[in-house]
Formats: structure tokens, sequence, C-alpha cells
């Protein structure tokens, strides 16, 4: 989506901290970290939140991409958080899907 910056980020259009790729999803460092790590992982198509995913098997490899990052930046041994803000009261910002992964803190629950 022409507007999107999201979309931005994937046609190159506008930088990020890209920590991975691939043919599918990249994943990129978020610009106002809330954690020591805290990266953004989206697919490469534009669908604009969860409940618009229709390839329920994406989720499934986009969570592989998860596991994969995770190991990659060091958060696998000692754990993380993978958060996603759906829609407008789930506090979702940016309308192309994306999925949070935080760590190099603990965390604390309930969230804000
Ligand atoms: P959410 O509130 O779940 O929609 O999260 C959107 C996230 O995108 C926020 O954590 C922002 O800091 C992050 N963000 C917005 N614009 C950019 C950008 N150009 N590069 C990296 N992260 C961004
Ligand atoms: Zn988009």
């Amino acid at each position: 989506m022409s507007d999107c910056i999201f979309c931005k980020i994937v046609q190159g259009d506008i930088p990020a901290e890209k920590v991975y790729e691939d043919e599918e999803f990249i994943v990129f460092a978020d610009a106002n970290p809330q954690a020591p790590i805290h990266h953004l992982v989206i697919p490469r198509d534009h669908i604009s939140d969860l409940m618009e995913v229709k390839d329920k098997e994406m989720l499934g490899r986009l969570f592989a991409v998860v596991q994969k990052v995770a190991w990659q930046e060091g958060l696998a041994p000692e754990g993380f958080r993978v958060v996603n803000n759906c829609g407008e009261k789930g506090g979702q910002t940016v309308e192309h899907l994306h999925f949070h992964l935080l760590g190099g803190r603990f965390m604390e629950w309930p969230p804000g």
C-alpha cells in the first residue's frame, strides 16, 4: 500500500535497521525501542492486522522466523516476549501486520 510506512520499509523507500530478511518476511529494529532488543517481524505483503490474515499457515512460518531471530539475537536462552497489538483498542498504531519481539530485560505483567 502506497501510504503504509512498513510497505515503504519493505520497498526500501525509507531506511530501517534490518536484522533478518527472506522472501516472505523482514525483521527490523523498532524506531522507539521499549527494551534493549526490540524488533518488528513483518510479512512483505501488506496485511492490515491479525484478523485480516487469510493464509493461516503464514503465521506458522512467521513464528519460525521469530524463533530464528530469537536465536540469532541471543534472546532464546533467557527468554523474550512476542506482542501483537490488533486494532484500535489493542493499541495498534501501524496498520501493517507486525509482531514485536522484545528482550534483554525482565518483562513485566500486566502490560499497560
Ligand atoms: P504498534 O503500536 O503495535 O502498531 O507498533 C508500531 C511500532 O512501529 C511502534 O513500536 C513504533 O515505534 C514502530 N515504528 C513506527 N515507525 C517506524 C519506523 N519507520 N521504523 C521502525 N519502527 C517504526
Ligand atoms: Zn503495508
